[in-house]
């Protein structure tokens, strides 16, 4: 039987309707949350990216500022940017859109963002307090993998989870989660030993490498629940061929659009896996919904002292 596909774009919509309900108190209270967004440069992936969060906030009745710096800036710049954004009360979120330029200090600058307002998750403060289990500002995208799992009423207390993919904004604070969720977890990378072993053992997968189609379907334990975090977008005739040749419709979308999106977990694992992710469709839509409800989260703490606006 085809596994149960784990639907985000339900799951948004779930989550929209509760946080509406979150956002209608706060303006009771005469707060609109927002988000600052801080897009450097050109890049037209991160420019949609963008643009559907600040689509976002409007949606949600939430307020948004675009700032685009040039693709010159300095570190100087920036850090004086998330100041002003750390000292403005309106703003509640800020997102420094990545990759900066490679003149920027990165680090620095996501450093400099008052850890109150850090909805993504990225701050070393934050991840300390996810470290110790302590509530916080998680990173959105295994934030949404979570909320996947349980509103999916997936069992993780016990089980094995394999996360595949250690990066600091996806694989560790996954890992974290689901430890913190009683789960029994596994981090792989790309120096792992008998990865397919390991892989075979996972009750619950989250694959997140940015490799199309890696994870075989003959690696999944059958039954399993694979939460496949990966979006590549394919663009090979041959390799599209290789990975959707059980999926005639995809393969035509494909050949009338010259490319396709591919998780990082082959297609035909949806005939061994219990419950699976789509690409796309799943985890992506999961994390803009997160963000926001980050940034509602960030004004009820930063705003609840001067105001009974703490989440009931
Ligand atoms: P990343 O920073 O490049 O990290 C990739 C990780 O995968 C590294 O830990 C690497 O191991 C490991 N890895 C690479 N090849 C491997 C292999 N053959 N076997 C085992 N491990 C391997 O990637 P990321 O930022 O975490 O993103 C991962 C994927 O998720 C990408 O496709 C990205 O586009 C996608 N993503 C999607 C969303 C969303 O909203 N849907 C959000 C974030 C990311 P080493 O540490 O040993 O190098």
């Amino acid at each position: 039987m085809p596994a149960r596909i784990l639907d985000g774009l339900r799951i948004r919509d779930e989550i929209f309707a509760e946080l509406k309900t979150e956002i209608g108190k706060l303006h009771g209270h005469g707060i609109r949350p927002g988000l600052a967004a801080v897009l450097v440069g050109e890049n037209p992936a991160s420019q949609i990216y963008v643009k559907s969060k600040i689509a976002a906030c409007e949606q949600l009745g939430m307020a948004s500022w675009l700032h685009t710096p040039p693709a010159s800036v300095s570190t100087d710049y920036m850090l004086q940017l998330v100041h002003d954004l750390n000292a403005d009360d309106n703003v509640d979120g800020i997102l420094i859109q990545l990759p900066l330029p490679a003149q920027v200090d990165s680090k620095r600058v996501l450093e400099a963002v008052d850890p109150a307002k850090d909805v993504d998750g990225f701050h070393p403060v934050s991840m300390g307090m996810l470290v110790s289990n302590r509530p916080g500002l998680v990173a959105c995208t295994p934030a949404g993998c979570m909320e996947m799992l349980r509103r999916n009423q997936i069992p993780i207390e016990g089980a094995n989870a394999v996360v595949l993919g250690r990066s600091d904004i996806v694989g560790k604070p996954m890992a974290l989660l689901l430890l913190h969720a009683n789960a029994t977890v596994a981090v792989c990378h790309s120096k792992t030993r008998d990865l397919v072993d390991v892989i075979r053992r996972a009750d619950i997968l989250v694959a997140a490498i940015g490799k199309a189609g890696y994870v075989q379907a003959d690696w999944i334990k059958p039954g399993a629940a694979v939460i496949d975090v990966g979006t590549n977008k394919v663009m090979d005739a041959g390799e599209a061929e290789r990975l959707l040749r059980h999926f005639p419709e995809r393969l035509e979308r494909f050949r009338a659009k010259g490319s396709v999106l591919v998780g990082d977990v082959h297609p035909d694992a949806v005939q061994v896996a219990g419950a699976l992710s789509p690409v796309p469709g799943g985890v992506g839509p999961m994390t803009i919904t997160m963000l926001m409800s980050n940034t509602v989260k960030a004004a009820q703490l930063r705003r609840a002292s001067n105001t009974a606006v703490a989440r009931s």
